[in-house]
């Protein structure tokens, strides 16, 4: 049962629970983009980034990978050990696109030599702004220590995720991820991967099967975040 509410972001609510090292997840249907300028309703989006987040954490978990998720409970809630989360987000590029792309000149779809893992300060006020490993070590928000275990993760994450979407015809491009200290201090993987945090082109016809469709108002974005869920679903 859910207790207090413990937080509202954008696209969740955590609550406590009865039990102290858990946590209720509830997965929303809102979606904003552009550090909450552009506000909507996704239907069917809470319940469809819980499904695939419910997929893919037991096989993250399997491929070694420690993760804060403990089951699904609901259509739109999951079951999640306590965490603080580190105010760091961690973004992974195979491809370039989005913000990459923008920053440097470089045009969207070109492949990366290797992968890319970029840090952000997880700020709202500020919009998430890029730092590097030394600004989150000089502000106390991490250590070098977790860091480099952070960073290992994050491509461990990678190395299972790009094959996993390139079997079911995705070609994942880049993503986010959050990553929380339990109470014994060690590091787990957090937060959602889903189409909201993803980028995930159609590896045929190169469409777009994720937030971007909301972002840059192509439509069809209930039909490509339910394409991904079938996707995700698909057997090897
Ligand atoms: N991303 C996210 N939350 C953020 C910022 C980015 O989930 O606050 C994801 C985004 O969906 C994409 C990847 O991280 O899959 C890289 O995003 P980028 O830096 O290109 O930012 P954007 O172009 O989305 O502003």
């Amino acid at each position: 049962m859910r207790g207090e509410l413990r937080y509202e972001g954008k696209a969740k609510r955590v609550y406590a629970t009865s039990e102290p090292g858990q946590y209720i997840v509830e997965y929303k249907d809102d979606a904003t983009a552009f550090n909450g300028v552009k506000k909507a309703q996704i239907s069917g989006k809470g319940a469809i980034n819980n499904a695939i987040t419910a997929q893919l954490y037991p096989k993250l978990e399997a491929a070694g990978i420690p993760t804060h998720f403990l089951r699904q409970l609901s259509p739109n809630e999951q079951l999640v050990r306590a965490v603080t989360i580190i105010p760091v987000e961690v973004i992974i590029r195979n491809v370039a696109a989005g913000s990459f792309s923008k920053r440097l000149g470089i045009e969207e779809g070109v492949s990366l030599k290797r992968p890319v893992v970029e840090y952000c300060y997880k700020s709202d006020a500020l919009g998430d702004p890029l730092i590097n490993t030394d600004t989150a070590i000089s502000l106390g928000w991490a250590s070098e220590e977790d860091l480099q275990r952070i960073r290992q993760l994050a491509l461990k994450v990678r190395d299972f995720l790009t094959p996993f979407f390139a079997q079911r015809g995705i070609k994942l491009i880049d993503f986010k991820l959050e990553f929380g200290k339990l109470s014994d201090a060690s590091i787990v993987l957090a937060d959602e991967i889903s189409p909201d945090t993803c980028r995930f082109w159609d590896a045929r016809s190169g469409e777009k099967l994720d937030k971007d469709r909301f972002r840059r108002d192509l439509g069809g974005v209930e039909d490509a975040y339910a394409e991904m869920l079938r996707r995700v679903l698909r057997e090897d």
